[in-house]
């Protein structure tokens, strides 16, 4: 059984920031910033490939009112929505999350940066993708 589905089942302890029937939010353990929280559903559900569009669209949903919720409290000023999906992105956990992440100002201890490739070639890249 995998981490959170033990931390659904109470079989290991956790900081509950919001419950019901379906979905769990709780504190990050390692709380990137303060009040670095995670929302997922109860049922063991990978990654976004595999969830299903109305499980998706509820956690969607609740993700944004506690995103509200953690944000004013904390008093921060902003936030990073985080979903990694398989290993290559950084999901350690593989039972989908989101990760709401407050932000406090541009020195606190997140620093997101995209390293731009020198060569690329949008129309192939298209084609890829569209083709
Ligand atoms: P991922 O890397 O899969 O996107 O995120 C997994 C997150 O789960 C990590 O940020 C990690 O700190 C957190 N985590 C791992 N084990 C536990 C645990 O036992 N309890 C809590 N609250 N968080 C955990
Ligand atoms: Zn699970």
């Amino acid at each position: 059984m995998c981490i959170f589905c033990k931390i659904v089942n109470n079989e290991l302890p956790s900081y509950k920031v919001y419950e019901d029937d379906e979905f769990l939010a709780i504190l990050d353990i390692a709380q990137t910033t303060d009040g670095h929280t995670l929302v997922f559903p109860k049922k063991h559900i990978v990654d976004i490939f595999e969830i299903d569009d109305e499980t998706l669209s509820k956690l969607i949903t609740l993700t944004k009112k506690l995103s509200d919720k953690v944000v004013t409290k904390m008093n921060a000023t902003g936030l990073n929505l985080l979903n990694n999906t398989n290993e290559s992105a950084g999901q350690s956990v593989h039972h989908i999350h989101f990760h709401i992440i407050p932000r406090y100002d541009e020195s606190d201890e997140v620093t997101i940066s995209f390293n731009r490739k020198s060569k690329f070639d949008l129309e192939e890249i298209l084609n890829k993708i569209n083709g």
